[in-house]
């Protein structure tokens, strides 16, 4: 069984996540202006799951968390990249480095699929079903239910799963480097979005 644990306000110093990390973001709502990031949820490649919860009252000062973040040698796995990369920048004021999105993955490859939800992806690529129920609630509760913390955890769960499983596939497909060349770019998609160029495509004529 997986260990769970949740921190205030930043990560304990002698804390030690190993590998490649699956990281998910949890806010009071999909506006990267408006809302306010509640919860970082990372987990390791020995399954270890570590949280980060910001309240009204923790500020967000959190050098530990953002070193981890920021550090190049140790990939971050995300499931849409480009909203938590840009909470991430938004409240933390760092930029991830070392991006691996498995929503952009399965669209340079599940070209055959409508969907590309984090749900879509467990059910097909590893037949998990994954429950959504928590997903919209009042992330910013100076205490999280059990069924909150299980839900942030569930969404880190399956990433390095789905990240091997893509890997394969845009290998197969002759678009690996294309991918990683989406990942680097996302810092500049994720300027646009903050600065007020979120619904628009800078590259149409
Ligand atoms: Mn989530």
């Amino acid at each position: 069984m997986q260990k769970t644990q949740v921190y205030v306000g930043d990560l304990p110093e002698d804390l030690v996540l190993k590998g490649s990390i699956a990281i998910d973001t949890e806010a009071m709502g999909l506006h990267l202006q408006r809302d306010r990031l509640c919860l970082v949820q990372m987990r390791d490649e020995t399954g270890q799951v570590a949280m980060v919860h910001f309240s009204v009252g923790t500020g967000y000062h959190a050098p530990v968390l953002t070193k981890l973040l920021t550090d190049p040698s140790q990939l971050k796995i995300f499931h849409y990249a480009r909203f938590d990369v840009g909470m991430i920048y938004r409240w933390l004021g760092v930029w991830c480095e070392s991006i691996f999105c498995t929503k952009i993955a399965s669209k340079l490859v599940r070209t055959y699929a409508q969907r590309h939800g984090l749900k879509d992806l467990c059910q097909e690529l590893l037949s998990v079903e994954l429950s959504k129920q928590a997903q919209s609630s009042d992330w910013g509760n100076e205490t999280l239910s059990s069924v909150q913390l299980a839900y942030a955890a569930s969404d880190v769960l399956h990433l390095h799963a789905l990240k091997d499983r893509l890997e394969v596939m845009l290998d197969r497909e002759g678009r690996f480097d294309l991918a990683q060349d989406l990942f680097k770019g996302l810092k500049s998609r994720v300027q646009l979005d903050l600065l007020g160029w979120d619904q628009d495509d800078i590259f149409s004529h």
